[in-house]
């Protein structure tokens, strides 16, 4: 178990350097000692012995404590879903996965689907071989449990339509209200200000620095090599949003949680439960601290000496305004945090189709466009702006996306129960942000894989998952900042 973990943290090492460091030259290289890696590690876990052990410890697991009777439990499921792929099936998809990803780079670079179709139809053909061979009873169940381990459709799906009914009328009305100014975010902000500023609040709020960094990188992502070794990225424009300070708002909350899983590192369990609750963690910090009115608070005064021309005549309600305006727009990686859920929605809604081969390839973009219009009321003026959008699809990573709503729905339902326990907005207004950090630790950092993500969010909150936290918590969010009950 500590050598595949071993092998893990140094994929992500070499993952990190090649989106951060590598020379350009040499990310051709990188690329293969990855693969490398991979088929290491993919042989370890589908060894025979080990399956072996495995079984027997988990039939006779006397002896063994609450904690390795939970690495048995999750090694198990690693083995046995793995040991069902064959091998030249594993293969294929990898080297798939690099075909499409280049086709998408062209198909976006032409602005042409049919340039990106061929492949994308192919990685789709091997993503149905995969879940018949995983053998689950709906094929999206065997893609969407890569990520979110135990969760199943027939759980799933009621959960979204049900969001979706609630939220589109809302989002609807939200949209008919006049849209705020948000004209002074554009700036231009010194890039090097703004990770100075960036660096000062992430380090205030409780990320380590001694136990991490932050880098540069096209895209932002956090990776761990160690949990006392956390790297978030981040990139920089002009502008103050879209900019480093909000994605690294987010990058940290998924850092925050890496770095809470320190007792638990090289085991089985000293990760999240799900990408989900781990994607709740970041949504929390960025959304419901970092876009509240207390953070600015405290912040915005620090923001100002920063940014005296800038941010000089701003007060903390426009600010808030700004940094909260909701809007009907083509791409999902900007999409606010009212309207993000619907991209995430329909992208669950094509690709379950694709899956199912009840949608074809070609009729992709089509599909595509009606549901943005039923969703957002919004035309996308070619497939860039629409299906080729997210990088996804194009390495394999179907049954993704639902992790991003539930993690919205995670984080509400954890912000409601801790505001039951403590004074969030008076601890924030005040800079002290250790009793809401403590709260996570202790109940969902510390915790690691010791139960499935469902089950400790139900602890946690004392409440099933469900979509009515979320509805409550933005109806009071930007009911008042909109004016809409
Ligand atoms: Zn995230």
């Amino acid at each position: 178990m500590q050598e595949l973990e071993d092998i893990g943290s140094m994929a992500s090492l070499a993952a990190w350097d090649e989106q951060t460091y590598c020379a350009v030259k040499g990310r051709e290289a990188r690329g293969q000692v990855l693969a490398t890696l991979a088929a290491i590690r993919h042989e370890r876990v589908v060894d025979g012995a080990y399956g072996e052990a495995l079984d027997e410890l988990a039939t006779d697991g006397d002896g063994l404590s609450d904690d390795q009777r939970a690495m048995v439990r999750v090694a198990k499921h690693l083995h046995d879903r793995e040991a069902r792929l064959p091998a030249d099936l594993v293969r294929e998809l990898a080297e798939q996965a690099s075909r499409t990803f280049r086709a998408w780079l062209d198909g976006r670079e032409s602005r042409d689907f049919a340039r990106y179709a061929p492949e994308l139809e192919r990685m789709l053909a091997l993503k149905v071989q995969e879940a018949d061979a995983l053998a689950y009873e709906t094929r999206y169940d065997a893609l969407l449990d890569e990520y979110e381990p135990g969760m199943r459709t027939s759980r799933l799906e009621p959960i979204l339509h049900g969001l979706r009914d609630e939220l589109v009328p809302f989002v609807q009305r939200v949209l008919e209200r006049p849209a705020p100014d948000r004209s002074f975010l554009d700036g231009p902000f010194e890039p090097e200000a703004q990770l100075a500023l960036t660096r000062r609040i992430v380090g205030e709020v409780g990320f380590d620095f001694e136990a991490g960094r932050q880098d540069l990188s096209a895209h932002p992502f956090c990776s761990s090599p160690s949990k006392r070794d956390v790297r978030l990225t981040t990139r920089v424009y002009d502008s103050l949003e879209p900019g480093a300070l909000f994605s690294s708002l987010h990058e940290m909350g998924h850092g925050l949680y890496e770095q809470g899983l320190a007792a638990r590192e090289r085991t089985a369990i000293g990760r999240a439960p799900s990408l989900g609750l781990h994607e709740s963690q970041s949504r929390f910090w960025e959304n419901q601290i970092g876009r509240s009115g207390p953070f600015w608070q405290h912040f915005l005064p620090i923001a100002k000496e920063a940014f005296p021309a800038q941010l000089g005549g701003v007060d903390a309600d426009r600010f808030l305004r700004a940094v909260n305006r909701v809007a009907a727009d083509a791409i999902r990686v900007d999409a606010d945090e009212l309207t993000y859920n619907l991209h995430i929605l329909l992208r669950y809604e094509l690709e379950r189709a694709l899956i199912d081969e009840e949608l074809a390839v070609a009729d992709l973009p089509a599909a595509w466009q009606a549901k943005m219009e039923a969703y957002l009321g919004y035309t996308p003026r070619d497939d860039v702006e629409g299906v080729m959008q997210d990088i996804h699809w194009s390495s394999g990573g179907l049954g993704y996306f639902p992790t991003y709503t539930l993690g919205n729905l995670y984080a509400a339902a954890i912000g409601e129960r801790m505001r039951a326990d403590i004074e969030i907005d008076e601890h924030v207004a005040a800079g002290d942000f250790a009793p809401i950090l403590g709260w996570l630790r202790e109940r969902v950092h510390s915790q690691g894989f010791l139960l499935p993500a469902e089950d400790l969010m139900q602890r946690v909150t004392g409440e099933p998952l469900g979509h009515a936290p979320f509805m409550r918590y933005v109806r009071a969010k930007f009911g008042a900042l909109y004016g809409v009950e």
